[in-house]
């Protein structure tokens, strides 16, 4: 299958889901997740008009990005993967938005070196809702607590929260948390959903899937 042809299967499932859920967010927003793959395999995405794309690693899309940015108009790039803070200022002159905001520190990064550049992306909080050890994210009970932390004493643009389900999991229950954890944080934006499961994610109210294999097909890390 062509990613042309892929592209076009996501958006109609995209458009099914919507149709059947009971509350879908009015403004879906599709991120193309193209970690690992090459610059023309996103360029012709980029001419099927796709316009927000992800990427989880600051270095990887530093070697791709500025050029794309520079040729196409209107693009919005989202960084989905874990940041250092020895990368904030590449990340923050690179990314539209970025996903992973999920402890002190970091946030502190970004308020502090934002202020030199005098811009800031839009952040969401990555939220670990399977309380797994090896994964990033801000415990649940503390989600809240750490978006008025980073709004009120870091004054930082967090616009919502983020999460990624366990592998092996149902996520229809971590979408359903996440989705409560952005109310009680009076947060519009709620990221989640990937190729296996972004039709569930709408139906629990997602307003942005990332969604990488399903479109670029799968990916090879050698
Ligand atoms: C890779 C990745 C995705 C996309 O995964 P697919 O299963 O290829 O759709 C989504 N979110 C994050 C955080 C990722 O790292």
């Amino acid at each position: 299958m062509s990613v042309q042809q892929n592209l076009q299967t996501v958006r109609q499932n995209i458009e099914k889901a919507k149709a059947n859920a009971l509350k879908p967010s009015d403004n879906l927003e599709l991120v193309a997740v193209s970690k690992t793959y090459g610059t023309e395999i996103i360029q012709e995405v980029i001419d099927e008009g796709q316009r927000v794309f992800g990427e989880n690693r600051v270095q990887e899309a530093l070697g791709k990005w500025p050029e794309l940015k520079t040729k196409n108009e209107g693009i919005e790039l989202h960084l989905i993967g874990p940041l250092q803070s020895n990368k904030t200022t590449d990340a923050l002159e690179l990314f539209d938005v970025i996903e992973s905001v999920d402890r002190e520190k970091i946030a502190r990064s970004i308020a502090k070196e934002s202020q030199k550049i005098g811009k800031c992306p839009k952040l969401f909080v990555q939220v670990n809702t399977g309380l797994e050890p090896q994964k990033a994210g801000i415990e649940p009970a503390k989600a809240v607590e750490f978006v008025q932390f980073c709004k009120d004493e870091l004054s930082l643009p967090v616009i919502g929260l983020m999460c990624i389900p366990p592998a092996d999991e149902n996520p229809g229950p971590h979408f359903a948390l996440l989705h409560k954890l952005a109310q009680k944080a009076e947060l519009p934006a709620i990221s989640m959903g990937m190729s296996g499961d972004y039709e569930t994610a709408i139906a629990f109210g997602a307003t942005h899937i990332r969604v990488g294999s399903a479109i670029f097909g799968a990916r090879d890390y050698t």
